[in-house]
């Protein structure tokens, strides 16, 4: 199947998780990716992965803290020098911080959740847009969370940083869906990537398949979910079936945010 064929698609956050598993559903379609990530590492065994699963796709990577505006502008030129234009890009990487009440919350902590998660998708979309814009459109998906249209506790400036992405989500919308630039963004529940089993460390440090468990148990669907689950979801959004939809946030949380 290559619905993405002759597509090029920028993906940050790539190394693991939720990036990863979106890089690789999007590769087995046919797009050509740029992925990112500050873990050098990491993403380089993440191409070699990616590349099991689609051995034909064509893959660069740029390693780009994407707090950092100017190392978002080099992985947005560096996508355009090798592949000559951007129709996807997957606005993904984040950090969760660490869980503390409000009054207690470290500041330097507090600020580097929003500098990344905040900034860095802000960067992300004002340097990708007007490569969009010059060749007639394209398909942005940024990653919210429950904690962009919920309070999560103990996660003040997640929260806050996720609400952001949601609201940058409906401006892009507004303000490019004139140029065929389509902005929406994805609000994923908990989903195990390392991420979430870094926090369920975090809820229950003795026992975190515990707390795994415990969390479980609340969600409608009696399950956490899959980053495959959230791959499928973007790879959609980030195609051509996908007409019309712009400035939402969609959840993937097997339906917990309509709990009371
Ligand atoms: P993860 O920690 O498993 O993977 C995140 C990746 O982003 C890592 O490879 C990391 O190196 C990279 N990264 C982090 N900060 C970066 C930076 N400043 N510059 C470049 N790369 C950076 O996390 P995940 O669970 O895959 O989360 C991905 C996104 O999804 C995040 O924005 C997160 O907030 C969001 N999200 C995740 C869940 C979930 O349940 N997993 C739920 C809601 C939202």
């Amino acid at each position: 199947m290559s619905i993405f064929k002759d597509k090029t698609i920028i993906i940050t956050g790539a190394a693991m998780g939720l990036g990863l598993a979106a890089s690789k559903a999007v590769a087995l379609k046919g797009a050509n990716l740029s992925i990112v990530d500050y873990n050098a590492e990491a993403l380089e065994k993440a191409k070699a992965e990616i590349q099991s699963v689609a051995p034909a796709a064509k893959i660069i990577t740029v390693v780009a803290d994407v707090s950092d505006e100017q190392a978002v502008k080099n992985y947005v030129d560096k996508t355009v020098e090798e592949f000559g234009r951007i129709d996807g890009f997957y606005n993904n990487a984040g950090i969760e911080g660490k869980q503390a009440p409000l009054v207690d919350y470290d500041i330097h902590i507090f600020k580097k959740v929003i500098d990344i998660n905040l900034m860095g998708v802000y960067y992300g979309l004002k340097y990708v847009i007007p490569v969009m814009q010059k060749h007639g459109g394209g398909k942005i998906v940024n990653v919210a969370s429950v904690g962009g249209i919920r309070g999560v506790v103990n996660q003040m400036p997640y929260v806050a940083s996720k609400h952001a992405v949601s609201g940058m989500t409906k401006n892009a919308a507004i303000e490019y869906g004139k140029d065929g630039i389509y902005t929406n963004a994805i609000a994923p529940g908990a989903i195990l990537t390392p991420m979430v089993a870094e926090a369920f460390k975090q809820v229950n440090p003795a026992d975190p398949k515990a707390a795994e468990t415990t969390y479980a148990q609340r969600n409608p669907t009696r399950r956490l979910g899959k980053p495959e689950d959230v791959g499928n979801l973007v790879a959609f959004l980030l195609s051509d079936e996908c007409q019309y939809v712009n400035g939402q946030t969609i959840a993937i949380d097997g339906g917990e945010s309509n709990l009371y």
